[in-house]
């Protein structure tokens, strides 16, 4: 039967059967018990389902993976222990050394680094676009040895809304998947597999974890892209794993079940960035509120966006609820129940206005985190970016002035009071 996407938070993924825990159990155990080495050989040969070290799989784990598949409308998921595990797994699964990717600019400055400096050193190029570039530049931008197209739902910090659908088409052109990291929207705000794109990853550390209690990431598979129609662009999928007692993932496990098995039996296995079975309890406990988590998120940002558009200290506003905003349309479109909770703003005096404003919050904390129950804020011309110039920042496109501010669940006429006097004494 179909649910609905509330219902699937709540209940997804894990079914007890009579007299069975009601709550998903934390089996906090490394390795599971056989009676003999037979059944144990069939599932090193993937022959049988079942587990045997909680370095690859876990059952706590996968009933929290299944849960965020079926919110994204996947046919598999893995979950991994950071958001950056699953960016490298979900990348690292298709593409090696002499391959090429193409990602757009507007992504978090942890996936630009792995991207751009650590897979670059295992061979593996990139080449940026912008998120708007023009059809001819993101053409441009495709070599015969492409793999994969990357990009972010709500882009971090940028908050530019990806064109999935124009992404999905351009990738498909080539032949390669989209990859989309959701972690800003969360499937309760946008389903980029609906829109074409092929797999899907997060940073559960945010929204779906929602209480900055358990670092963790997931890959989602949408089962649609057929890699054995490009057998030599995908060999690792379309030919026998010799590591792995020659299996062929597309063969053995299909469309809907090759790239996760793959990610599984080989990259779990050889790098084991496994989440913990405790970190998955608490992701699920996230998960079991995100659909209301995020309605109030939206609701806070879109009133604080609302109040700070209009304040004769505030330069500018970004965020895509508001009918000024650049990427308004598209949101309508791509979020049309809500974005995130995230906003950036500059403050009138440029760099120590800023600093000055958020020195005077009382209950907006300084964080580098975001997307949690609390409001926090961060100014990066002080803090993450400080060693670069005004000129430096610009070209970066972070402005001195540039504070971003994530609401959390608080009340939202205390966070605009809270905001009220900050500015009040700059
Ligand atoms: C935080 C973040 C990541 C990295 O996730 P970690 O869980 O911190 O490793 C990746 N993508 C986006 C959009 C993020 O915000």
């Amino acid at each position: 039967m179909k649910r609905n996407l509330e219902t699937l938070c709540v209940q997804a993924g894990y079914h007890p059967g009579n007299g069975e825990p009601r709550q998903i159990p934390i089996i906090q155990s490394t390795t599971f018990r056989y009676e003999n080495a037979d059944e144990m050989a069939k599932l090193f040969d993937l022959e049988a389902n079942g587990y045997f070290y909680s370095r690859l799989q876990n059952p706590t784990c996968d009933a929290v993976a299944a849960k965020i598949a079926a919110l994204e409308g996947g046919t598999a998921a893995m979950l991994t222990s950071s958001g950056q595990a699953a960016s490298f797994f979900a990348v690292f699964n298709i593409a090696g050394m002499g391959d090429h990717v193409v990602s757009t600019t507007a992504i978090y400055g942890g996936t630009f680094n792995l991207f751009s400096v650590t897979m670059k050193r295992m061979g593996i190029e990139f080449t940026f676009v912008d998120p708007d570039c023009s059809d001819e530049e993101l053409e441009a931008a495709f070599r015969p040895n492409t793999k994969a197209v990357f990009g972010e739902t709500i882009a971090n910090p940028a908050l530019s809304v990806l064109d999935i659908e124009r992404f999905a088409k351009a990738a498909h052109a080539h032949g390669v998947p989209l990859i989309v990291d959701n972690t800003f929207a969360t499937p309760v705000n946008c389903r980029p597999i609906e829109w074409g794109a092929d797999i899907v990853t997060h940073s559960t550390t945010k929204y779906i974890d929602g209480h900055g209690a358990a670092l963790g990431g997931c890959i989602v598979d949408s089962g649609k892209f057929d890699w054995s129609k490009y057998p030599e662009k995908f060999p690792g999928l379309c030919t026998p794993d010799e590591s792995y007692h020659g299996v062929t993932y597309v063969e053995r496990f299909g469309m809907e079940g090759a790239f996760i098995t793959k990610a599984t039996a080989q990259l779990m296995r050889d790098f084991g960035a496994m989440q913990s079975p405790n970190n998955a309890f608490l992701t699920n406990l996230g998960l079991e509120s995100l659909h209301v988590r995020m309605k109030k998120h939206c609701e806070n940002a879109q009133a604080v966006a609302e109040y700070l558009q209009q304040h004769e200290k505030i330069s500018w506003v970004r965020y895509c609820g508001l009918p000024t905003d650049l990427y308004y349309a598209r949101a309508q479109k791509y979020l049309p129940n809500g974005s995130c909770g995230v906003i950036s703003f500059g403050v009138r005096g440029g760099r120590k206005a800023a600093a000055d404003f958020m020195g005077a919050l009382q209950l907006a904390a300084i964080e580098t985190h975001v997307a949690d129950a609390r409001t926090c804020c961060l100014h990066p011309a002080g803090t993450t970016h400080r060693q670069m110039s005004d000129a430096e920042l610009e070209a970066a496109g972070v402005s001195a002035d540039l504070v971003r501010l994530s609401c959390g669940l608080e009340n939202v006429d205390d966070l605009i009071t809270d905001i009220e006097q900050a500015l009040a004494r700059i």
